[in-house]
């Protein structure tokens, strides 16, 4: 017998490919049907059930355990089941199609995650976590993911809206009154309390950013003068022979990307055209493209010759990088000159190193995570995404517009609703259908 169910889905939940387990996962008011089909009897709740899966006929496709998780004690807060077999591609498949079968319907990315969601089990942040914990490369990114996961910056968004609710009911209560008979205690009060909402969101918006940075990483663009040695830089830190060098200026015509990491953080390093008047066609287009790649770039490291210290042309290179982004300033080739202060003494605070002896690497290296903004905080970073730091800037506008109109009752009143509705779009309180479409799109099948 067949149970049409569009709200049962299933997906095999285990990594594509050979395993020694695979598992699938079933979600929906028809799992204990489907269980009850293959495993031949539903296991006892939350306890595992060795037996052997069975196909329509009765014969076996495979033996493993199976698991059921009651609603709403479950990942998703549905009816859950899952059942662990032989991780080979053909015998999953197989699984898969008998449970497909039987009336369930595969679930697209990030459904499961998105139902959990949905029946409250975790937050908008804390799902998002769950796709950043199973993509983090690096210890560092995996430990700010699961401590959003665990909810440390759900809770940290959710004390700053505590907080702006007892304002907000502060400054409601002043509402009746006229301007001039506002109490002034009342006025030193309000304001008081939102200087500490501000420290909060300025606190909290400090930590997400370290959270964001190593999960986005920083854009690196390393500019010059053609034959500086940028190329040799980039392969120096990247370990691998990437970029072409040689010592024919106008080599690197395009734009080469590498990504690295520096203490965990991912940096994606770009090795730029060299900066030039050039009559070559080709050569130019390279430095067309270097412009726009400038203008894009967190940080921008401008690379010298050491051995020839700030040229005029440096000085031009400088005057026109965008003023907006921050730059590094790096001699290159020290290992060319006995005399460190050639470029020391220039006027701008700048470091040498030796692409070809790896001198002055790690000092780099610092330099570059700390221009970048990254600061090693002794309680860790949540991690969190652009979508939370524009939201976090938002309320932050909010309450500084509130500030310049803290006598005026109403219109601090909308600044203060404002910064909350920015804040609650967090933690999914008040989310778009087509955020959360986007959001759960881009999670793999099965989670
Ligand atoms: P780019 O045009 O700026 O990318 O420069 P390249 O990386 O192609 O290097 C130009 C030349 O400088 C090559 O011959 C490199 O071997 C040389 N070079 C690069 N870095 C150093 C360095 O630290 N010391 C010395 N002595 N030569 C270097």
């Amino acid at each position: 017998m067949k149970l049409p169910s569009a709200n049962t889905i299933a997906a095999i939940t285990t990594a594509q490919g050979r395993g020694g387990v695979g598992v699938i996962r079933i979600s929906g008011s028809n799992s204990k049907f489907i269980v009850n089909s293959v495993f031949g009897k539903l296991p006892e709740a939350r306890h595992a059930a060795y037996g052997n899966f069975l196909d329509e006929n009765g014969k076996v496709l495979d033996q493993g355990i199976a698991l059921y998780f009651p609603a709403p004690h479950s990942y998703t807060g549905e009816e859950v089941v899952e059942l662990q077999g032989h991780g080979g591609t053909a015998v999953l498949q197989m699984l898969l199609q008998r449970c497909l079968d039987l009336g369930a319907r595969l679930a697209q990315p990030g459904e499961f995650t998105r139902r959990a969601f949905l029946n409250n089990k975790l937050d908008l942040v804390q799902a998002e976590s769950v796709a950043d914990l199973i993509d983090a490369n690096t210890t560092e990114a995996a430990r700010s993911a699961v401590r959003s996961l665990s909810g440390d910056f759900s809770a940290a968004i959710h004390d700053l809206v505590d907080g702006l609710i007892n304002l907000r009911m502060l400054v409601e209560s002043m509402l009746d009154f006229p301007e001039e008979e506002l109490n002034t205690l009342d006025i030193e009060r309000c304001g008081a309390l939102l200087n500490d909402i501000q420290m909060e969101l300025q606190r909290t918006l400090d930590t997400a950013k370290q959270g964001c940075l190593l999960r986005e990483g920083a854009h690196v663009v390393i500019a010059g003068q053609p034959n500086v040695g940028k190329s040799s830089l980039l392969n120096c830190l990247s370990g691998e022979e990437l970029a072409l060098v040689s010592d024919i200026p106008g080599t690197t015509r395009d734009v080469i990307r590498q990504s690295i990491q520096i203490r965990g953080v991912p940096m994606h390093i770009m090795d730029t055209a060299g900066l030039r008047e050039s009559q070559d066609p080709v050569e130019n287009l390279g430095i067309a493209r270097t412009h726009q790649t400038l203008h894009r770039a967190d940080l921008i490291l401008l690379l010298m010759d050491a051995s020839q210290g700030l040229t005029a042309h440096d000085e031009a290179i400088l005057a026109n990088l965008p003023a907006d982004i921050p730059r590094l300033l790096v001699f290159n080739k020290i290992d060319l000159i006995m005399d460190n202060n050639i470029w020391m003494n220039v006027q701008h605070p700048s470091i040498g190193v030796s692409a070809k002896t790896s001198k002055g690497l790690d000092e780099l290296r610092g330099k570059l995570l700390e221009a970048v903004g990254w600061r090693d905080l002794e309680s860790g970073s949540f991690m969190a995404r652009e979508r939370h730091l524009r939201a976090l800037a938002q309320a932050q506008t909010h309450l500084n517009q509130g500030h310049a109109v803290l006598t005026r009752a109403e219109l601090f009143a909308e600044e203060l609703r404002l910064a909350q509705h920015a804040l609650n779009e967090i933690t999914g309180e008040f989310t778009a259908d087509d955020l959360l479409g986007e959001i759960f799109s881009r999670f793999c099948i099965g989670k």
